[in-house]
């Protein structure tokens, strides 16, 4: 592991994130939740007005979808993103949703929480442009990353004069091929032992299967994280993208009541 002297490590670093009313760190919860893809304003508003009654307090959702395959769905990109910064408004809730590219940072303006995923984690030119905004960010682990690449990608923005960051473990790629990607717990203690940021884990994507979400939203909380991310969708078999992994809605409030109490054992407040 790292043995400079770098922000990152700063013990005098803000242990938390604020946005809207919603504290993310230091006792702070975030329960993020939404479709992977905005795909219809009717689908779109279903999936956020279900997460918002039900226990999230952030929400979530894709407008331009860096997809592995240039011939899969990428998103309503411009609309999407429209319609999704109006619905959060009309549900007086903050929002998070990934950039693709630092050319696209004015669209972001009533954006709350910039994504950066885990295609970026090292695009470094997109680093330095989002942190300059001030706003806060959600830095996801890139597939192949170590968390010493993660916290390296956290210094890009912190160097950039922006602390306002999330961090967030959602899967690597090894040589399990049961799940779409193994989810690194273990890195949430150890990233916690070594700097203040907080951070957040991302069962959908960390497990790629549905029934594996609940179960390792669990495991994520006992492992000392600051929140969740979860895909949800209103017809999960008919997703346009990550369809495997969304939570229907009764699975989503199934969850919510499922973590309460390990909420409360590890002294977390949502
Ligand atoms: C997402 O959260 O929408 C996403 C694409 O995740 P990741 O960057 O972790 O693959
Ligand atoms: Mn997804």
């Amino acid at each position: 592991m790292l043995t400079q002297d770098l922000q990152v490590f700063n013990k005098d670093l803000n242990k938390h994130v604020e946005i809207k009313n919603v504290k993310i760190g230091n006792g702070g919860f975030a329960l993020i939740a939404g479709p992977c893809a905005i795909e219809s304003f009717d689908q779109l508003y279903a999936s956020l007005f279900h997460a918002k009654k039900n226990g999230a307090n952030i929400l979530r959702a894709g407008a331009y979808k860096l997809r592995t395959s240039p011939y899969t769905f990428k998103g309503l990109e411009g609309e999407g993103l429209k319609m999704l910064i109006e619905i959060s408004k009309e549900l007086e809730m903050p929002v998070v949703t990934e950039i693709p590219g630092p050319d696209l940072l004015d669209q972001f303006e009533d954006v709350d929480i910039i994504q950066i995923g885990a295609r970026n984690m090292q695009n470094i030119p997109l680093l330095e442009a989002a942190a300059k905004t001030q706003k806060p960010i959600l830095l996801k682990r890139g597939f192949a990353s170590t968390i010493e690449e993660l916290l390296l990608s956290a210094e890009y923005l912190l160097k950039n004069g922006n602390s306002n960051i999330i961090l967030c473990e959602r899967g690597i790629r090894t040589f399990e091929t049961s799940t779409r990607n193994t989810l690194d717990l273990s890195g949430v203690p150890l990233i916690k032992s070594l700097t203040n940021l907080p951070i957040i884990v991302d069962p959908s994507h960390g497990t790629g299967l549905s029934e594996l979400v609940i179960p390792m939203s669990k495991a994520a909380i006992a492992s000392g994280c600051d929140g969740l991310m979860v895909e949800i969708h209103p017809t999960p078999e008919k997703a346009l993208s990550d369809s495997r992994q969304a939570l229907s809605f009764d699975e989503f409030s199934s969850l919510y009541s499922s973590i309460k109490e390990y909420l409360k054992l590890e002294n977390k407040i949502l």
